[in-house]
């Protein structure tokens, strides 16, 4: 607070606090940015600027939901429901919150001076209300649409996730069935001129790792260009591409070969569909019932994404679940069939398989299709698969109904605000993030979820008729009602008489969290129902700083928001820290018990120690970090010891000898004199030169070369400087050179106290 209000008028520098989730403890990975978010703002501040730093909170979201649900016993969304919304979101409200004090002892302790007092959370109400307006400020431009998309769906938290939530989950390599299954012909492709194709035993080959999608099949994909072969077996016929044959025939080269034929001539061949459910688009419908007309499903389409590295060359197709699946029956008029719910179980249009998750019927599905003679080929694929970064679940792409922020639209301004900032380390910019921006999608932004900020959009069920709320004082113009809470609980209940008689309701969703930490520089403050001025003279920050992980996450949003709404970037420099694994290389985890209690480290070796062995590793190059308490155990007695050793030797004798310095060495720009021992030139020079070298790698955010400069100053001054000098401050006589001796080792530590303080500040 003091060294804030010291600096009232001065220079401001602006500091950004990326808001962590309060449903944890504290662990290393915070420590790493904790320790550079505190360590700018300290030397901006040392360097005379005014730094608030207020901390931040994220509120919302599915792991506040997650953890609540399992304090309360819920295991489904159907459970909520049933305990009731209102219920639920109060528990989470209540306790969101329990660790800020835990959270607040350790950052304190960790010597990290942050604004517990003058917080943001993303759940007050006037936060979530500027929320409003930044949706409404994308609505008003043009940039929010609801539609449909294939996205990764997290079974277990029953909601669609982002690409950049998906990024964050990661990959991980299983096994799953990879099978190939006959599709017999019903008619012959007009281009092909082969009408034995419909002699009821000739079948299209198709291969699939996701059985379960099978029922809902509607096409099978050919290459246009690619080289398809018709072979004679037994009393059947197969139709797969000739460059597949080797993994289908033991000697390829005595197959009986019919003919070979492009993918471009087979087109609109059609066959029996696999499973009854959706036969009856099998017939061309000519839309006289209103629905789109089509001229049926089952039949070859081409496409140029089918290629002959796997499977068979022609690829199953279901809409309802894949995204390449999806674009090509854009415009066929066929409806997309996505028979799995939320929680990717199949509903009543698959009833063999109802409300059992889709994956746990590959096998059944299987089962069946070998029954019927449909399996041709059962095998296994080891390949990387998505999970779901929250909870672990596999994901399921599926089509769902979702809001979005049309970020295509406006990549190219994303990309070119980038530009403006300033990353560390530097290959971040065009690397990893810009890459990231240039292929960017539309953010899909609604969740079906309760703890989060409601979309404020309400709906007419009579006309469709759509308006979105941009703060409480429309909703209240409007509705007539004043809402205090903005939360679904209360919202969901206020109504809008619509133009057509009808009434409008709400639609059912809230916000991705991100949305609303992508938000901060504008609902921290209010904006713009308060502190306009404020704002726009702290905005965009000076810095920010956070892990690698969120080039995907709080960096991503922040920006893409920033550029949509203001067309700058929302922070003009960056440092990135790296990933703190444990000692064996792995991620830190408490099931593994494989790191120390953060608090007992800090209370056995001192925060500085950790502090100093946190930032003098490359994870302040956003690499990856062992962390090991004998890593930490070494900067203590390598480092912080010697650096001890020589206080205490200058203090001893100091004492001993009655001397008072003047400090007549200390750089102030004004020293005139020199001593004469060449000793106290070269530690003078040194000490000046570590100034020199730290505060030009500060200013350009460059840590790891901020300080290395000091650890070797510690080394300089300890093993050469006091080591040849020592005989010089144990003579009896107060003479000039002890005199000289002493001012010089008084200007070197007190210089380097100043210089390190931002890094170890308990010891300096
Ligand atoms: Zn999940
Ligand atoms: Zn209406």
């Amino acid at each position: 607070k003091k060294s804030i209000l010291q600096r009232e008028g001065s220079p401001e520098y602006v500091f950004y606090d990326g808001p962590p989730f309060a449903t944890g403890l504290p662990h290393f990975g915070h420590f790493l940015p904790s320790t550079i978010k505190d360590i700018i703002p300290r030397y901006q501040t040392m360097k005379g600027k005014k730094v608030e730093r207020r901390f931040g909170w994220d509120c919302h979201g599915l792991p506040v939901e997650n953890l609540i649900e399992k304090d309360l016993g819920l295991n489904s969304k159907t459970d909520i429901e049933k305990y009731g919304v209102d219920n639920f979101n109060e528990a989470c409200r209540s306790s969101v919150l329990r660790y800020t004090k835990e959270w607040q002892e350790t950052i304190t302790r960790l010597g990290r001076w942050v604004d517990f007092e003058n917080d943001y959370k993303t759940m007050n109400p006037d936060y979530m209300e500027s929320i409003w307006w930044v949706f409404k400020s994308l609505w008003d431009k043009g940039l929010i649409y609801e539609g449909h998309y294939i996205l990764p769906t997290c079974p277990r938290c029953a909601t669609p996730l982002s690409n950049h939530e998906l990024a964050q989950g990661g990959y991980k390599d299983v096994h799953d069935p990879a099978i190939t299954v006959r599709f017999k012909i019903t008619e012959a492709g007009p281009a092909s001129k082969d009408s034995d194709m419909a002699n009821g035993c000739t079948y299209l080959l198709a291969w699939t790792t996701t059985p379960w999608t099978l029922p809902s099949n509607l096409g099978l994909a050919m290459g246009p260009d690619i080289d398809y072969v018709k072979v004679h077996d037994g009393d059947e016929y197969y139709i797969l591409a000739e460059a597949r044959l080797s993994s289908y025939y033991k000697k390829p080269e005595e197959c009986e070969i019919i003919w070979k034929k492009k993918g471009s001539e087979l087109i609109d061949t059609r066959y029996e569909p696999l499973f009854p459910y959706f036969a009856n688009l099998y017939n061309s419908n000519n839309g006289k019932d209103g629905t789109e007309p089509h001229n049926g499903a089952f039949r070859v389409l081409n496409a140029d994404f089918v290629s002959t590295e796997d499977g068979t060359g022609i690829v199953h197709t279901a809409p309802g679940f894949g995204e390449d699946d999806n674009k090509i029956f854009k415009g066929t008029g066929i409806p997309i069939v996505c028979p799995v719910d939320n929680e990717c179980k199949f509903t009543a249009e698959v009833p063999d398989y109802q409300g059992r998750f889709v994956k746990d019927c590959d096998k059944d599905i299987m089962d069946r299709l070998k029954n019927e003679g449909k399996l041709v080929k059962r095998d296994q694929i080891l390949h990387a698969y998505p999970f779901c970064w929250r909870c672990s679940s596999p994901l399921i792409y599926r089509a769902v109904g979702s809001w979005f922020v049309r970020v295509e639209k406006i990549r190219d301004e994303i990309v070119a605000v980038n530009q403006e900032i300033k990353w560390q380390p530097e290959h971040l910019k065009n690397g990893r993030f810009g890459k990231w921006l240039e292929g960017a999608r539309d953010w899909a932004i609604s969740r079906n979820r309760y703890w989060g900020n409601p979309i404020p959009v309400w709906k007419c069920a009579d006309c469709g008729e759509a308006i979105c709320v941009g703060s409480r004082e429309e909703l209240e113009k409007f509705s007539g009602i004043y809402p205090e809470d903005l939360h679904k609980h209360f919202v969901d209940k206020i109504t809008i008489p619509c133009k057509c008689g009808g009434t409008m309701k709400r639609i059912p969703e809230v916000l991705d969290c991100w949305f609303e930490s992508g938000s901060m520089p504008y609902a921290q403050n209010h904006y713009p129902f308060e502190n306009k001025d404020y704002f726009e003279e702290h905005f965009p920050a000076d810095f920010i700083s956070e892990g690698l992980d969120q080039t995907r996450g709080w960096f991503y949003t922040l920006t893409v928001l920033a550029a949509a709404l203001f067309n700058k970037p929302a922070f003009k420099n960056v440092i990135v820290s790296g990933l703190v694994l444990a000692a064996d290389g792995k991620k830190m985890s408490k099931s593994y018990r494989n790191y120390t209690d953060p608090a007992l480290v800090i209370k056995q070796f001192g925060a500085d120690a950790l502090r100093l062995f946190l930032m003098h590793s490359t994870a302040v190059k956003a690499d990856d970090l062992k962390y090991s308490d004998d890593g930490v155990r070494d900067v203590l007695k390598g480092i912080l010891i010697p650096l001890w050793s020589s206080y205490s030797f200058f203090i001893t004798y100091a004492n001993i000898d009655n001397i008072q310095c003047d400090g007549r060495y200390f750089s102030d720009g004004k020293t005139i004199s020199l001593p004469d021992n060449p000793l106290d030139r070269w530690i003078l020079s040194i000490t000046q030169k570590m100034v020199k070298d730290t505060t030009e790698a500060m200013d350009s955010y460059d840590l790891s070369h901020a300080i290395d400069p000091i650890v070797l100053f510690i080394e300089q001054m300890n093993n050469w400087y006091i080591r040849r000098s020592r005989r010089r401050f144990w003579k009896s006589e107060n003479d000039n050179d002890k005199n000289e001796a002493y001012e010089t080792l008084y200007a070197s530590l007190k210089t380097f106290a100043l210089i390190a303080a931002p890094v170890i500040p308990f010891l300096t």
